[in-house]
């Protein structure tokens, strides 16, 4: 159950009022609950009980350090993208021990860093990158450990700007072709073949692709097991999250969609995959983002105007694309509710931010009790893909960030100044 809920009309954040957070941090505020990461990070842990296996968290779905910090205390390992997050991770005093490091591009300086700080493994994405990493790794004196992140050509039923795991992206390399990479592999001097690899996309809301995909996979992963003594199979992330009705559900994951599908659980997720992972004897790795932070997160945002044109009703909030980008690239839903509930008309609105592109909006005709200004507005399932992905576009200062345990508030990101969006900027000498 996740510790955003109503008490009488007012939204609290486990036992503190958002309208008094907000008060006291300013608008747009990101507010994160450490009792619903918690639990969210231990339900999918005890559902992966029966074998042995390290989740390893998704930097990029949030990477504040209180939160990497707090992943790190409860035992989580990290799935990295970028030398930036593996640094992050350091700075938060989670160790590379326990990272796997993700990504199609990774640069020289990149591996080098993972390969100093000890690096758990790399995640390979094509044959070019083995060599470079083969080369630096002889170069440091060291030995890479590797898995190869294959691709299994398995559709995802998901956005298509989510969808990692077929033929159509550009991310791993082709089952049918991985056994003979690991046969060139085996042959360089720096490599320790060491897991296998995959993640076939993000939102899953169903665990047919999962299970098609580990099915596809299984035999691949015992070849390598018996040839080449690897230790472990990593089955990614993309554990989808409850975005329509989460609050009202109270238990985020076991919800009835107006469909009638039920949402998928940790606990069926591990059910369906464990019976064909555990024969392996492997040891599992799980990269979970969303599943962790989505609905551990709202974005609070304050109305600044209402304005009626005759055809439609714009509520106009202080928070904008800048702050969650996710309904204008991806199409996505989140649900959107008073911060204080008061008597109010019900109508069709779309609710948008201030930046000066048309893609910028949280909801369209959608039907919301119709706020005054300076009421407060909570945008909930926030928590993952949102400030993480914040940009400075119309230089709007970066919101501030909370994390919220029990009666104790802490701010952990502070607003940004507004000068600090121009600090690595001048003019050029001939301007002087
Ligand atoms: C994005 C990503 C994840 C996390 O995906 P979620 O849907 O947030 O769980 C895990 N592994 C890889 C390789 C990714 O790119």
């Amino acid at each position: 159950m996740h510790a955003f809920q109503f008490r009488q009309d007012r939204l609290y954040c486990e036992e503190l009022s958002v309208e008094s957070l907000a008060r006291r941090y300013g608008t747009p505020l990101y507010i994160y609950s450490q009792l619903t990461l918690t639990r969210n990070f231990r339900r999918l842990d005890e559902a992966w009980a029966s074998v042995r296996h390290l989740p390893c968290y998704a930097v990029k779905a949030n990477s504040n350090l209180a939160i990497l910090r707090l992943m790190a205390d409860l035992g989580s390992g990290f799935d990295v993208v970028s030398g930036g997050e593996l640094r992050r991770v350091m700075a938060a005093g989670g160790s590379a021990h326990r990272c796997v490091f993700a990504g199609v591009a990774k640069t020289e300086e990149e591996i080098g860093l993972a390969l100093r700080a000890g690096i758990h493994c790399f995640n390979i994405e094509s044959e070019a990158e083995l060599d470079r990493v083969d080369r630096l790794a002889g170069d440091l004196g060291l030995t890479a450990p590797v898995a190869v992140r294959v691709n299994p050509n398995i559709a995802a039923r998901t956005h298509a700007k989510i969808t990692t795991g077929t033929y159509e992206n550009k991310f791993g390399i082709a089952l049918d072709l991985a056994e003979s990479v690991y046969e060139r592999a085996a042959r360089k001097k720096n490599l320790w073949l060491r897991g296998l690899q995959m993640h076939i996309g993000s939102q899953l809301t169903q665990v047919k692709p999962f299970e098609d995909a580990a099915r596809r996979i299984a035999p691949l992963a015992a070849t390598l097991k018996r040839k080449y003594g690897i230790e472990f199979l990593d089955i990614g992330g993309g554990l989808g999250i409850v975005y329509q009705d989460a609050l009202a559900s109270g238990d985020p994951f076991w919800w009835q969609s107006p469909q009638g599908r039920r949402m998928l659980t940790p606990e069926q997720y591990a059910a369906r995959l464990l019976p064909i992972l555990e024969p392996l004897g492997l040891r599992i790795l799980l990269e979970p983002g969303r599943f962790i932070t989505g609905n551990a997160g709202i974005l609070v945002t304050k109305v600044e105007y209402v304005k009626r044109t005759g055809r439609k009703t714009f509520v106009i909030v202080d928070a904008a694309m800048t702050e969650l980008i996710r309904p204008a690239f991806y199409d996505a839903y989140h649900e959107i509710v008073p911060v204080v509930r008061r008597r109010r008309r019900v109508e069709p609105c779309d609710v948008v931010g201030g930046v000066c592109e048309s893609a910028d909006y949280f909801c369209k005709d959608r039907p919301l009790p119709i706020p005054q200004p300076d009421e407060l507005l909570a945008i909930l399932s926030a928590g993952a893909y949102g400030s993480v992905m914040a940009s400075n576009y119309n230089s709007r200062p970066l919101a501030a960030e909370v994390l919220v345990h029990g009666r104790r508030s802490a701010l952990v990101r502070r607003r940004q100044p507004v000068e600090a969006i121009w600090q690595w900027e001048n003019t050029a000498p001939w301007q002087d």
